[in-house]
């Protein structure tokens, strides 16, 4: 594997970096938690990439793909880690586009593709159920077919930024009698307005408000929203989740977060002394530092992988673990250096028009506790890291 950059790959990050500079809108700034944004901060970036043509760099140059190589995907994500971009969500461009591309009817990528890739549709994901969460195939959502429609019942749940979304793709039942839970559950694309729907705000342990419980009660969608075959929706929502968790390492963003760290602790005196020349802390650092580093080869390799035609297979699961353990650690020695300042818990009163408290600590302190809280999630989410080890042991170890 050749680790170093070619010419051309060198002119390609400066052509993205001189655009992400011109182009990157100015309000977003170095946004702090992502659950404040609107949702027309949310697509800022998004509509600004699709009028670009650079909105969905993956997907195959005929649907409106860049036709970038691994290796650009790779330059291009941490140019845009270099401003903590607010990047396009990954429900529409890196889960249910794919899907629809490949499986989806030519009506279907007709009428979702453009709207995916401009910005203008958000879509949700209906996998979760109280009761299916890492056990998903035991989901019990139903739809049932009436004439040209389906009619759905059941309760999803962690349903992420759904009360922004247009649409939604929803894991239903649609055979009770299949032979094994995996067998019998489709794949439906459900208009989020359709009558039956209701989006009930989950609060979270840092506050904020990003997931939702999804009811759906006697909800008729029209049959043309089925997605491949009836009952093959397993297939389809397996090769989903291979591209939800080959995006998830998050290096880029990583790298730059433990230059912000590097930059706290320089600034944050214990005994006279910057934090950074502490022994123990900066020995903490450079041990996320090589962990991050071993992970940023690990992710270059599976480039390599890709560039030589191999789709994201399980080595997906060892990014999602690593990458998801240093996000997290870093969030852990963050709030270690800022120490006291995190305490005070004064998000709500900083955000709240009309307040004229004074923040307590340095600016960088204000988000640090809710960052560690909120960062809990990504241990859990796009399948835990627990299943992930599972999948290692058996894909990749053979035990
Ligand atoms: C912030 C957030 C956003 C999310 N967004 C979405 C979304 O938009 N759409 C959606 O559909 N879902 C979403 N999810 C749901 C997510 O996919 C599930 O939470 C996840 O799959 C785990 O399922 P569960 O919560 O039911 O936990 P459980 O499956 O009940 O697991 C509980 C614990 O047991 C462990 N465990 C379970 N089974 C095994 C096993 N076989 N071996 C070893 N350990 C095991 C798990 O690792 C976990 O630690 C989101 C979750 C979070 C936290």
């Amino acid at each position: 594997m050749n680790l170093e950059f070619t010419p051309e790959e060198q002119a390609f990050r400066d052509e993205v970096r001189a655009f992400i500079e011109a182009n990157y809108p100015k309000h977003l700034g170095d946004v702090g938690l992502r659950e404040d944004l609107s949702r027309e901060d949310f697509l800022a970036w998004h509509k600004i990439l699709g009028e670009k043509g650079w909105s969905v760099p993956a997907w195959p140059e005929q649907y409106g793909g860049t036709g970038w190589t691994p290796t650009q995907r790779y330059i291009w994500s941490e140019e845009n880690a270099r401003v903590n971009a607010v990047m396009p969500l990954p429900f529409g461009v890196s889960m249910v586009g794919p899907v629809i591309y490949t499986f989806g009817s030519e009506e279907q990528k007709a009428k979702h593709l453009p709207g995916i890739r401009s910005g203008d549709v958000w879509w949700c994901q209906g996998y979760s159920e109280p009761g299916a969460g890492s056990d998903l195939a035991s989901l019990k959502t139903t739809a049932v077919r009436d004439g040209d429609h389906y009619v759905i019942n059941g309760q999803k749940t962690w349903t992420t930024l759904a009360q922004y979304a247009d649409w939604g793709f929803f894991l239903c039942r649609t055979d009770t009698d299949a032979a094994k839970p995996q067998e019998g559950i489709s794949f439906i694309l459900v208009d989020m307005k359709t009558p039956g729907v209701e989006v009930k705000p989950i609060k979270l342990l840092d506050g904020g408000y990003e997931v939702n419980e999804t009811w759906l009660t006697d909800v008729r969608v029209p049959v043309e929203n089925l997605v491949g075959e009836e009952n093959k929706g397993w297939t389809y929502a397996k090769f989903l989740l291979a591209h939800e968790r080959s995006g998830i390492a998050g290096v880029a963003r990583s790298k730059r977060g433990v230059e912000k760290l590097r930059e706290i602790a320089a600034n944050e005196m214990v005994d006279g002394e910057p934090l950074i020349e502490d022994f123990e802390f900066a020995r903490k650092v450079s041990q996320l530092e090589i962990d991050l580093a071993a992970l940023e080869i690990t992710e270059l390799r599976t480039l390599a992988g890709e560039q030589a035609g191999k789709g994201p297979g399980p080595e997906s699961s060892i990014l999602k673990i690593k990458g998801t353990e240093i996000q997290q650690r870093l969030t852990e020695l963050t709030l270690e250096a800022v120490g006291s300042y995190a305490a005070p818990y004064y998000h709500s009163i900083a955000n709240d028009d009309g307040s004229n408290e004074y923040p307590v600590g340095p600016d960088y302190s204000a988000h640090a506790a809710e960052t560690y809280f909120n960062m809990r999630k990504t241990s859990i989410y796009g399948g835990s890291n627990e299943i992930q080890r599972n999948i290692i042991t058996k894909m990749i170890l053979g035990l």
